[in-house]
């Protein structure tokens, strides 16, 4: 029998460990990036059109390549930063794989301009599907440029997988910010389809953030700090009422490498219990330095989950330099009197803030004290006071296993429901369980409704509907707020302001980068309108990819997810209720948009088999 195994050539070699360091745009970028930084550049530009898709250019001033070096380079394994085992414990680069040019060669069409300072000539590469097409001497400046066109232009699978323009642009914006915020000291340029995003001077670390996330972090920076003989921690971390629904401003670096490190996140989380609303997450801008031998950033090609040798210790290191920063600087929510937290007061549910034009509201706010539901309420008001009592907002935190009525109210309850003359429906009771489910009865059994997706389900309804016939009602906030978004979410907001601004939000753009906020849908009077947006535009990102929906519905949808009361979330009675009456109102009751169950029903018949 002849031998069937045989050795891959080069050129599918490369392709397939493509696969695993390069993903998208963003993922070429960051290897390139990289690479300048290892070569000592002080300003890299970075350029890209259609997010990446067409084109992505990177200049940067550092050491430069000599031509048999330019062409080595896109040789798999070729590497000038390590050479031995050994130095795998000691690295101090970004790259030392040497994977990543012959991956980008495998699979774009690549050309390369660079010279080194003490040569008079550069080089001029080009190379399509892991081939030199050409190889010529070249003037150019000191320093590398590298142009990558038609990423995936011969693995069509892959690029059937890219992202949306936007969803690709927003992984590239993420991506630069990890690698700005590292090296503040470095000059960076982008440029995406001809406009330039950011031109960023060469700074020191806080003023490096304050570029990426605006000024309006400034007055939240707080130092952290810390040095033991393990680690060694510096950074921010930001005052709690810069609290975000997302982990888009949550940084850890290590050694100067962005790292994802959920364990050590929940660290600096937990140093903030109760002083950021549930569902928030602090803001922090933590770097590590570490003894390289101390820590395996081997074990991920993309190098962004890495090892701690002892991680326990480290989380209490953390956690402790989290606390103390933040009692160092007295955060304690009830000291804090800054402009934010009095801003945000005027929104919250529990004040006596009122809507002074409610009256011409056509679709009540049913979640609101007092106002809308008056077509439910007169149907209560039917019943004598002793009943309601029954069901008072307070014995509504009681959860159905708890809540057992005293016996001899029982016949008097029956009593109250047979003299009134409404119809079996419209008597329904309804209870709460562990502050997610709704309970109440129906015609054939026990109708259980998963409150936080019937909430969804129904402002998704009434969102789109809005969206289609422009007449949303706005709710004027006490105060304006001054809202400036991140850069990445900067396009985004601009591209559904309009739309935004037909369901009943009132955005106003003050300046380049600043939007005023005058007015909320009279649905959401007691969201956070800079924060429901923020968390808006986020699931908006996440949710872009899918290619059924129409914009209207992403918009209705996103909006909907964000303002959806959460679960935990205690009910009334009478929200319950009108919960209850709007979700079977809507097209459809039973299942989410995205195709969960809003509603069960445990049908007479399954109660009796098991309780028989
Ligand atoms: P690695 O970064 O892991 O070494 P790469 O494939 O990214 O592997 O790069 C291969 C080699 O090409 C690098 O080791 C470096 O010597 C050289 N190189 C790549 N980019 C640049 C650049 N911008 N400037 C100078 N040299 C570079
Ligand atoms: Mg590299």
């Amino acid at each position: 029998m002849s031998e069937i195994i045989k050795l891959l050539s080069d050129s599918v070699a490369n392709q397939i460990a493509a696969g695993e360091v390069i993903q998208r745009p963003a993922s070429v970028i960051k290897e390139l990036v990289e690479n300048s930084l290892d070569a000592g550049a002080t300003d890299i530009q970075v350029v890209v059109k259609d997010s990446g898709k067409t084109l992505i250019q990177i200049i940067d001033n550092g050491c430069g390549m000599s031509p048999l070096d330019a062409r080595m380079a896109f040789e798999r394994h070729a590497t000038s930063k390590i050479s031995k085992a050994a130095d795998l414990f000691a690295i101090n680069t970004m790259g030392f794989r040497g994977e990543a040019l012959a991956s980008i060669a495998a699979i774009a069409s690549v050309e390369l301009k660079t010279k080194k300072e003490d040569d008079s000539l550069g080089t001029h590469i080009c190379i399509s599907g892991s081939e030199i097409t050409s190889q010529e001497q070249a003037t150019c400046p000191i320093g590398t440029n590298f142009l990558i066109k038609n990423l995936f232009y011969n693995v069509p699978a892959r690029r059937k997988f890219l992202k949306s323009d936007r969803a690709e642009y927003r992984h590239i914006l993420n991506e630069l910010h990890r690698i700005v915020l590292t090296n503040p000291e470095i000059s960076f340029t982008f440029v995406s389809d001809n406009n330039q995003v950011f031109k960023y001077a060469a700074e020191n670390l806080r003023q490096r953030i304050i570029s990426v996330f605006g000024k309006s972090i400034n007055q939240s920076l707080i130092n952290v700090g810390t040095d033991t003989s393990i680690v060694k921690i510096n950074g921010f971390i930001a005052k709690p009422e810069r609290s975000k629904k997302s982990t888009n401003e949550q940084y850890f670096f290590v050694n100067n490498r962005y790292m994802y490190h959920p364990y050590f996140r929940k660290a600096v989380e937990m140093a903030y219990d109760k002083l950021i609303p549930e569902g928030e997450r602090p803001s922090f801008f933590i770097y590590f330095s570490i003894n390289p031998a101390n820590i395996d950033i081997n074990i991920h090609p993309t190098k962004t989950e890495i090892k701690f040798e002892d991680e326990q210790a480290i989380f209490q290191i953390v956690n402790a330099a989290v606390k103390e920063s933040l009692g160092k600087f007295n955060v304690v929510p009830s000291l804090e009197f800054s402009e934010n937290v009095t801003r945000d007061a005027h929104f919250t549910s529990n004040t006596s803030f009122k809507p002074p034009n409610i009256e011409i509201n056509p679709d009540y706010n049913p979640f609101e004290q007092s106002g809308g539901g008056q077509n439910y309420k007169r149907e209560r008001d039917a019943v004598p006071a002793n009943w309601n009592s029954l069901y008072s907002p307070s014995s509504s935190s009681k959860t159905p296993d708890d809540f057992f009525l005293p016996e001899e109210q029982q016949p008097e309850q029956r009593s109250l429901l047979d003299d009134n003359s409404m119809k079996a429906e419209e008597k329904a009771i309804f209870f709460q369980l562990k502050n997610k489910y709704i309970l109440t009865s129906g015609k054939s059994g026990l109708i259980i409704i998963n409150q936080k997706r019937a909430h969804e389900r129904i402002l998704f309804e009434k969102f789109l509907k809005l969206l289609e016939t422009r007449k949303g009602v706005v709710q004027k906030t006490l105060f304006p707020v001054i809202f400036e978004p991140s850069p990445s979410d900067r396009p985004v907001l601009l591209e559904v302001m309009s739309e935004l601004n037909s369901i009943g939000f009132e955005i106003g753009m003050m300046g380049q980068n600043k939007f005023e906020i005058r007015g909320v849908p009279g649905d959401l009077t007691d969201i956070d309108p800079q924060k429901t947006l923020e968390q808006m535009i986020y699931v908006l990102g996440e949710i872009s990819g899918s290619a059924e929906m129409v914009l209207h519905e992403k918009i209705a949808l996103s909006l909907a997810k964000t303002a959806a009361f959460k679960i935990g979330k205690l009910l009334h009675e009478q929200e319950m209720e009108d919960l209850f009456y709007r979700l079977m109102s809507c097209s459809n009751h039973n299942h989410t948009i995205e195709g969960k169950k809003i509603l069960e029903i445990i049908s007479v018949d399954e109660i009796e088999k098991k309780l028989n």
